[in-house]
């Protein structure tokens, strides 16, 4: 039976380290570090290995030839043989290019610290480092083997990184995810939309518009009672959604056009709503004789279901509790890695990073006061599990 005094006396011990805590996320914010610039993102990722080498755990950075390097940061307890091991997944690129400290710099006022990327997400890495700090302080013996991964290409999507933390998960028996929370309590995300991209193109056959109409197969006709059937698949009830946000076809008025195109964003909250709008959109049939379709994409990342964090968030909820902090969640409309490890099978926790606003905007912001909080808990669910 873990110590039910323990979640308070962290709280206690990281309010202590507020002050460092700021002065540890002021450095992170002004090493700018946006995903396509792999220059930049590695000064920043030198910038956050030399505050977690300082900690006595073991820091490895595996090199990456176009994004920034990662960062894998393993702890174990010395008294005792793990008996598995615990994943904390981040990223530490950001949406900004450089230079953007430049306009929005980081600043502390009325008890928020505003910058680029400190809500999305370095604000959770802090938080993160200050747990581990936190569990060696309190010579605490870990059951199980913690692994931090800082990776560097979240924001585009984590093609570099993705077999990396994917790996590691695997290796997991829960993955905790320091993605900002949601909204001034700090909700946590217990469940996020799977999200997709889809292409529809429409061949039909150029003909006059006024000499030949009858030789013509008119695309554009076409994509619009296409579109007007997909239209009807979303079901905003279950979380269900399918959104035609480009088109573009034609040539000229007095022109039937050839073809016609249009970008479809899909998501879908349960797995298999996400397989049965993949298989209806390829099984897309024309209405006009001598139309072809042309559908290709689908989901990048499926669904991370509530099923896959419901015991973890029970666990946090507990743990808050026991710090007089009250613990909510919510369902996110966007992916993040997490949805790739709950995939996989592993229990996954997101949402466990900063409270604040603003992500990916110039007001972008965290709580300050929220953090020896959300540290506390990450620390508290690291020693419980
Ligand atoms: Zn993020």
């Amino acid at each position: 039976m873990p110590d039910s005094h323990l979640p308070r006396k962290l709280l206690q011990l990281l309010k202590l380290h507020l002050p460092q805590m700021l002065a540890t996320l002021r450095r992170f914010v002004t090493a700018e570090s946006p995903s396509l610039e792999k220059a930049a993102a590695d000064r920043c990722c030198a910038i956050i290995a030399e505050a977690w080498n300082k900690h006595g755990a073991r820091v490895e950075r595996i090199a990456q030839k176009h994004r920034g390097d990662l960062l894998r940061i393993s702890h174990e307890s010395r008294k005792t043989r793990p008996t598995g091991q615990l994943l904390v997944l981040g990223h530490y690129d950001t949406v900004y290019s450089t230079g953007a400290l430049a306009r929005m710099p980081f600043r502390v006022a009325g008890g928020k610290a505003y910058g680029p990327g400190t809500f999305d997400m370095k604000a959770g890495i802090v938080q993160a480092l200050f747990a581990l700090e936190a569990l060696q302080q309190s010579e605490i013996s870990l059951p199980k083997r913690l692994v931090f991964l800082w990776t560097s290409d979240e924001e585009i999507g984590s093609e570099a990184a993705r077999k990396f933390f994917e790996t590691e998960a695997r290796r997991s028996d829960a993955v905790f995810v320091l993605e900002p929370s949601f909204g001034p309590r700090g909700l946590l995300k217990t469940a996020r939309k799977g999200v997709g991209e889809a292409e529809l193109t429409v061949h039909g056959r150029a003909s006059h518009a006024g000499l030949a109409p009858q030789e013509g197969v008119n695309a554009i006709h076409e994509l619009a009672r296409q579109l007007a059937r997909i239209e009807r698949w979303n079901d905003l009830r279950r979380g269900v959604t399918i959104n035609a946000g480009v088109i573009e076809g034609g040539t000229r008025t007095n022109v039937i056009p050839e073809t016609a195109r249009a970008l479809l964003d899909l998501r879908a909250l349960r797995v298999s709503d996400m397989r049965s709008l993949e298989r209806r959109l390829h099984a897309l049939r024309p209405f006009h004789r001598g139309a072809r379709l042309e559908i290709s994409g689908g989901f990048g990342r499926p669904p991370l279901e509530r099923k896959m964090s419901a015991t973890l968030f029970a666990r946090a909820k507990s743990l808050a509790n026991q710090m007089n902090l009250t613990l909510g969640e919510c369902t996110a409309g966007g992916g993040s890695d997490g949805n790739f490890t709950a995939a996989l099978g592993i229990p996954t926790l997101d949402g466990l990073g900063a409270v604040g606003d603003g992500a990916h905007s110039s007001r972008e912001h965290i709580l300050i006061n929220a953090m020896p909080q959300r540290a506390a808990l990450l620390a508290a669910l690291l020693a419980s599990l």
